[in-house]
This record gives structure tokens, sequence and C-alpha cells, in this order.
């Protein structure tokens, strides 16, 4: 097909296909020439409950026809204040104040921004932000410079910016990693650390322990550095609770959320922060206030998706049928590790992993376009990390669909590997 769009992590030289997806429902995509596709990634982590929800989508057409749209700097509508409302009853009591934007990204840039807003109007000089390695935060300029730097931002090193990076916590390297952590804090330079809670996404599905998290948080406290949870894709349900930090039994200063927030229909995020950074910016002085806006903030009809979101999850049937879906994931993890080649079968809930390495132990990054076309031909839709296959679904996939996309796996590992 000829088309001018310029797509998103896409090479056209390579002269891939770019199918063209017609309708959704549920966990399937129906394209235009008349496959059925099932979605295994939840159109890359947004979609929780399935495509097009009858519930959201009646929210959506009602909101439409009500308020489309309106500027967000000194004015508000019913469907935001509805919505900041359930999210600070939703989330632990530190976190008092909601600020609106459109993307993860976004939602990271105002976290960043409240951070460093927050020490300069105390006077104080922390600029330094900690990051984790392999951790992915976003493709803006900001986002990138607190992310994992590789080919995929090499180009644009000079305008990033210098960040204190502690090592991923692998299993028995922990105390390094908090030493590490320590330390950065004992600088007097930290402003905050930023983190993707339990579980690193884009940087291979690696999952640490809660009480790795909960040590992280301690050191922060201690040392008064603020914590930023990124949530943005292990919130709603994703790692088996409604946030990944709750498994820590850790409260953060300030908390990203956007994917499932409308249940991956429509754009929304969030960025909750506590009193005390909210009480940094509040004053008669117009110089202190938050120097932050996009044109969409807080758009109503997105607002209204979100607000139906919360409903469904207002639901007990809704984590019950959540708890299903983690227990079959289970099950299928445990089946396909016993396949010889299959290396580091992992699960945090509602998401599993594993990576596929040749006999030597080699691992082959030809390997993932291979498997991408793979399951593309194949109608299903999963989008390997390297050799890293990971599925994570949207909660309304049923046994047998979920049964495809495994056996779909041990076929590829057969054809490629064995
Ligand atoms: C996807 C993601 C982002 C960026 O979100 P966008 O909506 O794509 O800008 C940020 N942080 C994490 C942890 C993500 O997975």
């Amino acid at each position: 097909m000829n088309s001018p769009i310029w797509h998103p992590f896409t090479q056209h030289g390579l002269g891939h296909d770019i199918p063209e997806v017609k309708s959704a429902s549920g966990a399937l995509l129906h394209t235009r020439d008349g496959r059925e596709i099932i979605d295994a990634i939840s159109s890359w982590w947004v979609t929780t409950h399935g495509h097009c929800n009858p519930e959201i989508i009646a929210a959506i057409q009602k909101q439409v026809e009500q308020l489309d749209q309106i500027i967000f700097a000194g004015w508000t509508h019913e469907p935001a204040e509805k919505l900041a409302a359930s999210l600070i009853a939703m989330t632990p009591n530190n976190l008092q104040h909601v600020f609106y934007s459109d993307s993860g990204s976004t939602s990271v840039e105002v976290a960043l921004k409240m951070a460093l807003g927050y020490w300069n109007n105390l006077g104080i000089k922390r600029d330094r932000i900690i990051v984790m390695e392999h951790s992915y935060h976003g493709d803006t300029i900001g986002t990138m410079s607190v992310g994992e730097r590789g080919v995929f931002n090499q180009a644009y090193n000079a305008l990033m910016f210098d960040v204190d990076k502690i090592d991923f916590p692998a299993t028995g390297h922990e105390q390094k990693t908090l030493d590490q952590l320590e330390q950065y804090c004992r600088s007097g330079k930290a402003a905050a650390l930023i983190i993707e809670p339990l579980l690193l996404g884009a940087g291979g599905m690696l999952i640490y322990s809660p009480e790795t998290l909960k040590a992280m948080r301690d050191i922060c406290t201690a040392h008064d550095i603020l914590f930023i949870a990124d949530e943005v894709m292990t919130g709603w349900g994703r790692t088996g609770t409604m946030f990944a930090f709750e498994q820590a039994g850790i409260t953060p200063d300030i908390l990203c959320l956007s994917k499932g927030i409308t249940g991956g229909s429509i754009p929304l995020a969030v960025t909750l922060s506590n009193a005390t950074i909210f009480d940094a910016h509040y004053s008669t002085d117009r110089s202190k206030l938050f120097f932050h806006s996009s044109s969409y903030t807080a758009n109503p009809i997105a607002c209204a998706a979100a607000n139906a979101n919360i409903k469904i999850w207002e639901r007990p049937e809704t984590r019950a049928n959540l708890d299903i879906l983690c227990a079959w994931q289970k099950q299928h993890l445990d089946r396909i590790a016993q396949i010889h080649h299959v290396q580091n079968p992992r699960q945090i809930g509602s998401v599993t992993a594993l990576e596929i390495a040749d006999s030597k132990g080699a691992y082959m990054s030809e390997l993932g376009p291979k498997l991408l076309a793979f399951f593309k031909a194949n109608d299903v839709l999963l989008r390997p990390l390297g050799n890293t296959i990971y599925v994570m679904p949207p909660y309304c996939i049923n046994e047998e669909q979920l049964g495809t996309i495994y056996s779909l796996i041990a076929e590829a590992i057969e054809k490629f590997i064995a």
C-alpha cells in the first residue's frame, strides 16, 4: 500500500507489509483483508478490559455530545473533577493532587518538572535525577534522558541531560544497587529517584522484588529524596494488583499513570503528587506556579472514558477475572518453560516473559525480526524485545485465545531454534 504515513519504530526501508485494521473487539483485531488477529500485547500495553469495551465507548459517546474540549488553565469540568476525586480515593493518602496531561511521556516530564520545581521553590540546589539501568520512561528528550541509552537515542545525545544511574537489582545483586542509591542520595545533589516499580517494560520485561523496591523507598525517605513511581505500564492491574507499588507496601511522592487509565481507548495521563510538592508551588508569587500545560490537558472525552474505566474496576468481578488470567498465565508459562532453549521464564501478575537462546546459550539478536514476522503471518500480535518474548494480553482474553498464543510461541521456538 502506498501511504505518506511515517510509522513509529518502523524501518520503512525493509519493505514490511503494514496491515490495515478495520475494527477491534475484545482481544481481537479485524483487518481489512479479513484476518482475525489475537492481540497478545494489549496493543502495546494500553488495552486492559478489551477493545471497544461497551461501557467505555458509551461514556465517550455521551460526553462528546455535551462538552468536547475546553481550556484547562483557570477552567474546570465535571469529568476531570470526578476522575481526580476517584484517583485520590484509590491511591495512598499522601497523594493529594492530580495534574493532567496526554501521554506517558508527558506524565513523566511533568513528574520531573514537579520535582525540580519543588527544590527550586524551596531555594535548595538539588537538580540531579537518579535513574535505574534498563529503564524506559518515554521518547521525548527529557524522558529519554532518564531512560536507558542506546542505538535508539544516540543521535540525540547532545541534547540529553546527565543523570545518576543505579544498576538493575538483579537477583543476588540487590545490595549493590541499594549501595549505589545510598551513595547518590548522600551527594546532596539528588532531587529525585524515578523508577518503574517491580517490572521494567521496554528494558526487557525485567522483574525485581518488592523487598528491593521497599528498600529503595526507605533510602529515599531517609535522605529526603523525592520518589517518582512511573506506573504508566504497570498500573491498572498489569502486575496483579491495581498498582505495582502496593506489593511493596510503599507510597510514592509522585505517581505517573497513563496507558490503561482509559482502558486503552483514548489518550490521557495523570501525574499525582503529594501535598508538600504542591505546597512548594502554592504562593501569591506568580513566578512559583507550575509552568506546564498542553492544549488538550484533561480533555473531557478522555476523562469520561477514564471514569468509565474506574467504574469497571469498582466491580469485584473485574479483579476476580484478572486473578483467573494470572493463574492461566502461570499454567502456560510453567508448561512452555519445559521446552529446551527457554530461559528465564518469569511472571508478574498478568504478564509473562521468557528468553530464547541457542544451544550454546548465546543470544541471537537477529531472531527478533524473524519472530515478529512469524507471529504476524500467523495472526497473533506479539512484539518480541530482542530474544525476549512476552505475553501481556487484555484481561478479557479467553482460554482458547491464550492457548493459541502459547502454541504459536512453542512452534516458533521449534522452527527457529531447535
Ligand atoms: C509506555 C511508557 C511510557 C511512555 O508512554 P507514552 O504514552 O508512550 O508516551 C513511559 N513509561 C513507561 C514505564 C512506559 O511503559
